[in-house]
């Protein structure tokens, strides 16, 4: 074993090996590596290989001559300097996919971006008067342009937002929802938990499946704040069902001069009716409703950046703005830049569902679909065809970010059969791939779906597959 240890390259020769290994292809982009970053990195690598050794792997020296191992030892300190936060190759067809970064910004967004972050801006400076000026003024006339609303606030995310809501109007007081509405999304935010946070006590009324009226007006007290409506989100229910609609919350709100919160959720301005999704109501139509303070994401069906979005009676709004916590919830200019871009591309529908990245994605015609499925199929065929068997499957997409549950979106897969070891290999391997790829398991094929894929992003899914099965032979 001792022969073995000796037979290890010193971490000097080593990283002068690596830096000429393959030209300097292998440390390309890495040139801001600090030089005692990567002696650490092959320090580690080379540790590594002891515990090989020990744990018997190797059993001659020739195993572990430095052009034996310098391949294992680039891929190792190249994936050891990659930022830890990095791009990724989304090919489960999933548009809102909320592990993944939910919406793609818009290029004019993703460039406001740049433009507010690389400069000074008029981020709370009014270029009118010269004095201090307000963050919120730059997207409140647009919000309320494109919603039709009186007044509006943006905050972190829409948790935030149904928090603030309810801190300000209904701490210490009752606020009536619908047992069916008590809704837990994406596993930490719960509306009896948030609602609990925030102060406010929760009046559940009505059954799991059905809830009346006359359900809500009997709650109604001296002690009531609000009349509280919750997107069901993430679920869908069917079969002996009611809840009571947003008109009818509204007046009975009226009658007795009690404010309607409506948390929407995943709001969306474009009107998806007509392509299979239900009917979902647009935030204009449910602004037009009259409820008094809406809540929704910036970045679910909206396809703009993280935000909670609060649009309402200016009454209500002014309320909201003044309260303190608002300014521990508050946005920041990068988000500012990227709404307000996102927020322009609105005053057009067809410039926005073309423009917009979620929305090109869910409303993209499944025979266009089909065609790129059939051209990702042939490039993939053409570079890797004896890596993999390739065929099409007739499928279905998912918006996700808990919008439109258990709806499907027509769509065509792309069936990979890797040769020589199995689907659940593959889809485990191109995690570790440049970009990782994800996509999704049919049986005993690894699918991708082009709903999800940029045209531009072909070549890389095809490198991060060779890459996969490169690593199989190592
Ligand atoms: C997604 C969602 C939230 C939380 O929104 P974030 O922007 O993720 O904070 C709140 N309420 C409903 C009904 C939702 O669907």
């Amino acid at each position: 074993m001792s022969q073995l240890f000796r037979a290890l390259p010193s971490v000097d020769r080593a990283l002068d090996a690596l830096r000429s290994y393959g030209g300097s292809s292998v440390l390309k982009g890495m040139d801001d590596v600090p030089r005692a970053m990567l002696r650490d990195h092959v320090n580690g690598f080379l540790d590594v290989c002891r515990e090989e050794i020990r744990a018997g792997v190797h059993s001659v020296p020739e195993q572990l001559a430095l052009e034996v191992l310098l391949p294992r030892m680039a891929a190792y300190v190249r994936a050891k300097c990659r930022p830890h936060f990095r791009r990724v190759l989304n090919g489960t067809g999933v548009v809102v996919h909320t592990n993944l970064g939910r919406s793609l910004l818009a290029d004019v967004a993703v460039e406001a971006v740049r433009e507010a972050c690389a400069h000074y801006s008029n981020l709370e400076f009014d270029l009118g008067t010269g004095e201090r000026g307000s963050r919120y003024s730059h997207v409140e006339r647009i919000l309320c342009q494109v919603t039709g609303a009186e007044a509006g606030l943006v905050v972190n995310n829409n948790a935030a937002a149904v928090m603030l809501v309810l801190d300000t109007l209904c701490k210490g007081r009752e606020v009536v929802v619908s047992r069916g509405q008590l809704v837990e999304i994406g596993g930490s935010f719960r509306i009896p938990e948030v609602m609990e946070k925030s102060g406010a006590i929760l009046r559940e009324v009505g059954a799991t499946n059905r809830t009346h009226l006359r359900d809500y007006e009997n709650a109604i007290t001296e002690q009531t704040a609000a009349l509280l409506r919750v997107h069901t989100s993430n679920f869908r229910v069917v079969g002996f069902h009611k809840e009571v609609t947003l008109e009818e919350m509204v007046a009975l709100g009226r009658k007795y001069e009690l404010p309607v919160l409506e948390d929407l959720g995943s709001g969306s301005f474009h009107d998806f009716s007509g392509m299979g999704l239900g009917d979902e109501p647009t935030v204009q139509r449910v602004v037009a409703a009259g409820p008094d303070v809406v809540t929704f994401s910036g970045d679910k069906v909206l396809g703009g950046p993280q935000a909670g979005i609060i649009v309402g009676r200016k009454e209500w709004i002014d309320r909201i703005k003044r309260n303190p916590m608002n300014r521990a919830l508050r946005i920041d200019k990068m988000t500012l830049a990227a709404l307000e871009a996102t927020l322009r591309l609105y005053a057009d529908p067809e410039t926005a569902r073309r423009r917009i990245p979620t929305l090109a994605m869910i409303t993209a015609p499944a025979d266009e679909l089909k065609r790129r499925a059939r051209r990702l199929a042939a490039r993939i065929r053409r570079e890797l065809g004896d890596l993999f068997g390739v065929s099409l499957l007739a499928d279905a997409s998912r918006v996700g970010g808990g919008s439109f549950p258990e709806r499907d979106l027509p769509t065509t897969l792309v069936r990979l059969v890797p040769t020589g070891f199995s689907a659940t290999e593959l889809k485990q391997r191109l995690l570790d791939t440049d970009p990782p790829l994800v996509g999704r398991l049919d049986d005993d094929a690894f699918c991708l779906d082009p709903r999800t894929l940029a045209d531009a992003e072909f070549p890389l899914v095809c490198d991060a597959l060779r890459q996969a099965c490169e690593g199989a032979s190592s």
